[in-house]
């Protein structure tokens, strides 16, 4: 599994990494067997937050990393309504307790709501210097939030921006991306199957997928990844319930496709015009 720097960290992440947005009436044995199993494979950047499942998704990380902890990249977010510089040590505070760890490797503003960002910030700054997190970033922000945060925070603060990116949704290649790559900050791509709509195979685009797929004895999604994570700065957080889906997650991180290959998946899904908003789910 190919490693990268996150953002301005002195750390080495998995390019590709574990979701934990589950699906409400998760089964739970079944997901803490996919998690175990993407660890074995290496994919040990988690990401999950106090929004997923109202702090279930965040229990159910709990239990499938005990006694594995030092082997985790574990992420979390605070909501944005409870993001205050009080409620945000609170929140922190109760995803640890969930998570039964006394630390995150990083923790991020889930999107950016009505507190400032000054106080949230100022209360990152807090627990990192408690220990309770070793850094922090943001998730959903523009370029314009952007600029801001690095004003307020200084730079090289913040490390990371988790954002919509899939083939079919390409919106931050116009301005995020080049603005993270500039600044040092690591790009995390979320719901990078679409959220459960990948290109199905009788699709034009699924039938490329396959294509170049089978030139590399690999699948359409590894192929997808791929993709995703040409950028160097760039990590990808897919969700997977079954360890057959860890597997072939896993095996996109040491796949590498030809610059044509790239080129035409390029142009079977096309960027797009630049939208007015970033898209977000
Ligand atoms: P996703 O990863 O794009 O897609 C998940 C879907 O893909 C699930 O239905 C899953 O099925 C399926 N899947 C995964 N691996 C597969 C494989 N190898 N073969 C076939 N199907 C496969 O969607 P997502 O959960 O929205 O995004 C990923 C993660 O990003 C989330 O879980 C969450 O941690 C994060 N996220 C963050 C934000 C944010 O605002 N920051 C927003 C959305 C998501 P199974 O479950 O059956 O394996």
């Amino acid at each position: 599994m190919q490693r990268r720097q996150f953002g301005s960290t002195g750390n080495k992440v998995p390019v590709v990494g574990q979701g934990t947005w589950y699906d409400d009436g998760q089964d739970r044995p079944s997901a803490i067997l996919a998690l175990r199993r993407g660890l074995d494979l290496g994919l040990q950047h988690i990401d999950t937050a106090e929004m997923y499942g109202s702090g279930l998704a965040e229990e159910i990380v709990g239990e499938a990393i005990a006694g594995r902890r030092d082997e985790v990249f574990l992420v979390s977010k605070v909501l944005p309504q409870n993001a205050s510089r009080g409620g945000t040590i609170e929140a922190c505070e109760r995803s640890l307790g969930r998570l039964r760890t006394d630390r995150l490797e990083c923790y991020l503003l889930h999107w950016r709501g009505q507190h400032p960002l000054e106080d949230t910030f100022a209360a990152f700054d807090q627990l990192q210097h408690q220990g309770k997190i070793a850094c922090w970033g943001v998730s959903n922000f523009d370029v314009a939030d952007l600029d801001e945060a690095w004003t307020i925070a200084g730079a090289g603060q913040l490390v990371c921006n988790q954002v919509l990116y899939h083939l079919e949704e390409r919106a931050i290649e116009h301005a995020v991306i080049p603005w993270c790559e500039k600044n040092g900050v690591a790009v995390v791509a979320y719901s990078p199957y679409g959220h459960g709509h990948f290109p199905g195979p009788r699709s034009n685009g699924g039938r490329v997928l396959k294509r170049i797929a089978d030139g590399h004895q690999a699948t359409p999604r590894q192929v997808a990844l791929c993709f995703l994570l040409r950028m160097p700065g760039s990590f990808a957080i897919p969700k997977a319930s079954t360890p057959e889906h860890c597997e072939e997650n896993a095996g996109a991180g040491d796949l590498k496709l030809t610059k044509s290959e790239l080129d035409e998946i390029d142009r079977t899904f096309p960027l797009g015009p630049l939208p007015q908003s970033l898209p977000m789910l």
